[in-house]
């Protein structure tokens, strides 16, 4: 349920109308930004009655929000969101995101050298992974801390913001502290837990699809962290398990499309582990961006053969330069959107 606050109202009469909320046993959540001056009621109660938040002052009218995921429908905000970073916007509609980086931070010359190329490149946005999520517990588990304290001189010593994952509700405190994009992985998407803990914190989430989850099901695992208070959520299609065996998973551009239907969020895709082979990403690339995406999250590494894991997928410096020429062509063809 909405309820719309009349435009003169007071900050006492919204705050009021929070309270009779939270006395009525739901939660009242204020609408960020400049979308509207609405609080969402939010409750696991069943239905809520309107009646008597319409009768409260400064109230203009009380709307149910048909969707399941509620701060996440466009019902609840009409504009779209956009997350700025310094100078970088996330969903402005003009300017699609470039966010590139390895797979893994290895060691401190390895991140600082592709953090150099991809800079030259144009990214503003470094990935690089500290804490990492492998299919196999043999496999390179990531340098954790040690990860981290890399990319925070990746940060001084380039200006390139960080984007790195956290895998669980511990490393997520120290994640919190070192970056400035927390990443929730695919295999994540439904740790709940972790969820509500992205939740809490004022560092925009980068959600990504889980391997076989619906629109639906990521719409509302992005609901649990807005649930929390956190409304900076961007949205990530990366390739979701189908029958077809030809690429790691299947890019689902149609998603792009779903999302922005149902949702004032943003939404980037991540290419490279879609595709899992290098000569894909950049076709893919360019369709994403033709279908609306806000950016694209991409694995570059100076020498992907000898990467600990994620090489075969990994652009070599001079195709991430190529792939940002090709973006900005294509955007550049479509600037009447702006
Ligand atoms: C990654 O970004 O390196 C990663 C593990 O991605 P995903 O969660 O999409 O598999
Ligand atoms: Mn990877």
């Amino acid at each position: 349920m909405l309820v719309i606050m009349k435009n003169d109202a007071t900050q006492e009469q919204i705050d009021n109308v929070i309270r009779e909320i939270t006395d009525a046993g739901y939660r009242g959540i204020p609408i960020p930004g400049d979308h509207r001056t609405a609080v969402c009621i939010v409750g696991n109660q069943g239905m809520v009655e309107e009646s008597p938040f319409l009768a409260l002052e400064g109230v203009k009218e009380v709307l149910r929000v048909t969707k399941p995921y509620k701060l996440v429908s466009h019902e609840t905000c009409p504009k779209p969101t956009v997350i700025r970073l310094g100078e970088v916007e996330i969903g402005n509609g003009c300017k699609p995101v470039i966010i590139a980086g390895p797979c893994s931070v290895e060691s401190e010359e390895q991140t600082l050298r592709i953090a150099r190329q991809v800079k030259e490149g144009g990214a503003k946005l470094f990935r690089g992974g500290a804490f990492k999520p492998r299919t196999s517990p043999y496999s390179f588990q990531g340098l954790g801390k040690a990860g981290l304290k890399i990319l925070e001189k990746v940060r001084s010593e380039t200006g390139l913001l960080i984007v790195t994952e956290a895998t669980d509700s511990e490393n997520l405190k120290l994640v919190e502290a070192s970056t400035d994009i927390i990443q929730i992985g695919a295999r994540n998407m439904q740790n709940y837990s972790l969820l509500r803990r992205a939740g809490q914190t004022k560092k925009p989430v980068i959600l990504k699809r889980g391997l076989s989850a619906t629109i639906e099901e990521l719409l509302m695992a992005a609901e649990y962290i807005m649930a929390e208070g956190n409304t900076q959520v961007i949205l990530c299609e990366r390739g979701i398990r189908t029958f077809s065996d030809n690429t790691r998973f299947t890019l689902d551009l149609s998603a792009i499309l779903s999302v922005k239907a149902a949702s004032h969020l943003p939404i980037i895709v991540d290419p490279s582990h879609a595709a899992g082979r290098r000569d894909y990403v950049i076709p893919l690339s360019r369709a994403a961006i033709a279908t609306g995406a806000d950016g694209l999250i991409v694995e570059v590494h100076s020498d992907p053969p000898s990467a600990l894991s994620d090489g075969a997928q990994s652009l070599y410096p001079e195709q991430f330069c190529q792939l940002v020429k090709e973006v900005e062509y294509l955007n550049m063809l479509g600037v009447e959107k702006c």
